[in-house]
């Protein structure tokens, strides 16, 4: 009997298997190990467990035969494939590539200690096909984002009149660094989703198998369905897409989704694909501004695809720490208690959103987060793990590059010009964090700054984009030379 092995990260519609006239039964296995090796939020264990097992209940009442193992069976990952191939006497196991390094030598070991034949099958949860993604960076080893941004867009034809991009500009980027107005706006609410009887199952279990992990999966709130995530995809084009580009860099102490489209936590596991994302996205140009629409296409398109070519490229990016930083993350990172009183307002803000939701928009994961991490000397790799432990659609792909590379400079300007640091004045522009630009000026964040460009003064000279910064960091250390 042939069977295909099916990934919690790989719940897709259009799973190649399904497709695949040789496979026989699907196999689906909970691994509460791979749950315990690191504190995650409970919402991820609860989105995962559950959106397997909805998954694996649509097929079976599509007729197909399904051997799922449970978590409670107590098996680690490995041993449950192998448990079922033995159990079910399989000789041929197909899977498709999986997304994080070293989980298909896992597989493969796994039916080769089993003696069975094995088939890939190329991973359809992204829009590049491997071999051309990886091809352009090899080609392109010096390159931006931006240029895979434009290769992408003329590859694919999206958002392109004949040779040249829609509107004719690439980029928008500029239309898109307001706060919110002062006045106050209408933010849509996520859309409510109640959680049926199986994902209430899989919220009980989750309390009693890890009550001590951060988060209360009561408070539950995303998607576990195909239909569901189309739908949150569907209110967010309707509702948020018009307002995302104009405010996709503000903050707002009170707001945690702002004009976000929430959509990764099922994106990353497979409930929606880039290419659904982009359909429903590209439908509804009606009245959406060309900004706003560039912008998220840019994200979804660009970005996204763009960090799993860096992390497939740059298998060095895991574990860099160009800058030595050392500091490992204390224990109320994970609980979100028992906070130093001097910790800045936004970093509390956003921390106990983490902690209650398991997320936080991209400006917050950036300028509020990484910054403090980057500016307090917390070593990448701790950093590293609090994301992928907190945060409900962190897995190791993404993790690396936006981590390692993009937020914490640990990979010397790889994926990021310059280091993402800022003082008090610019979260307060973006946020009103503070009462006032005063309070933000003389706030933790702009003493932090000006610490981290002096205590990196020398790695970070030769970096024109850091000229004028480091140029002031100078005149302030030594006023009178000036
Ligand atoms: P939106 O703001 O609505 O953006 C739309 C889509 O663009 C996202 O759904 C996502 O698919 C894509 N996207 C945008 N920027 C990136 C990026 N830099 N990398 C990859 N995809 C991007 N993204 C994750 O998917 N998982 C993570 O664990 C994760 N951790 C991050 C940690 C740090 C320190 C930083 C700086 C970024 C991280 N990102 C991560 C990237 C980005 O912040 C999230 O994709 C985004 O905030 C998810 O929320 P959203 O769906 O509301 O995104």
């Amino acid at each position: 009997m042939r069977a295909a092995l099916v990934l919690g990260t790989q719940l897709l519609a259009r799973h190649p298997a399904l497709e695949d006239d040789d496979v026989e039964a699907l196999l689906l296995v909970e691994s509460a190990a791979l749950f315990d090796r690191l504190p995650y939020h409970q919402h991820k264990i609860v989105l995962v467990l559950s959106a397997m097992r909805h998954w694996a209940a649509e097929q079976e009442a599509a007729g197909r035969t399904v051997h799922h193992l449970p978590h409670a069976e107590g098996r680690g990952f490995a041993d449950g494939v192998a448990h079922l191939v033995e159990l079910h006497g399989i000789d041929g196991l197909a899977w498709m590539r999986a997304a994080d390094r070293g989980v298909d030598r896992r597989i493969g070991r796994t039916a080769e200690r089993a003696g069975i034949r094995t088939k890939r099958y190329a991973d359809r949860a992204f829009l590049t096909p491997e071999p051309e993604l990886d091809a352009w960076f090899r080609d392109h080893p010096k390159s931006r984002m931006e240029d895979f941004y434009r290769w992408q867009r003329q590859r694919t034809g999206i958002l392109m009149e004949g040779e040249g991009p829609a509107g004719g500009q690439w980029n928008y980027d500029h239309d898109n660094r307001e706060p919110l107005p002062k006045g106050g706006i209408d933010i849509p609410p996520l859309p409510r989703v109640e959680p049926d009887e199986l994902t209430r199952q899989v919220i009980a279990e989750v309390r009693e198998r890890w009550p001590d992990h951060p988060g209360d999966a009561r408070d539950f709130w995303l998607p576990v369905t195909h239909e569901d995530s189309l739908a949150w995809l569907r209110a967010f084009v309707d509702e948020r897409l018009h307002d995302f580009g104009r405010y996709e860099d503000a903050m707002a102490a009170e707001e945690p989704f702002l004009f976000h489209s929430v959509l990764t936590p099922m994106l990353n596991i497979g409930l929606l694909t880039p290419q659904d994302v982009v359909d429903a996205v590209l439908e509804a140009t009606g009245d959406v501004p060309l900004p706003s629409l560039e912008g998220f296409v840019r994200q979804v398109i660009g970005w996204r695809e763009y960090m799993r070519g860096m992390y497939r490229a740059h298998p060095e990016l895991q574990g860099a720490n160009a800058l030595g930083l050392e500091r490992e993350l204390e224990d109320w990172w994970y609980t979100g208690e028992g906070l130093p009183d001097d910790l800045p307002i936004p970093v509390r803000t956003v921390l106990a959103r983490v902690v209650q939701h398991g997320y936080a928009h991209h400006i917050e994961r950036l300028m509020v987060l990484g910054n403090w991490f980057l500016q307090q000397g917390y070593a990448p790799a701790s950093v590293n793990r609090w994301f992928l432990s907190l945060f409900v659609d962190a897995y190791e792909w993404v993790m690396v590059p936006n981590v390692f590379g993009m937020s914490q400079y640990a990979d010397g300007g790889m994926v990021a010009t310059k280091p993402y640091v800022s003082g008090g004045a610019y979260l307060q522009r973006m946020g009103r964090w503070w009462s006032g630009p005063k309070v933000a000026k003389e706030s933790a964040f702009t003493e932090g700054y000006w610490d981290f460009l002096q205590r990196h003064e020398a790695v970070l000279e030769g970096n024109h984009r850091l000229a004028r910064p480091l140029a002031q960091m100078r005149s302030r250390r030594e006023p009178d030379q000036d």
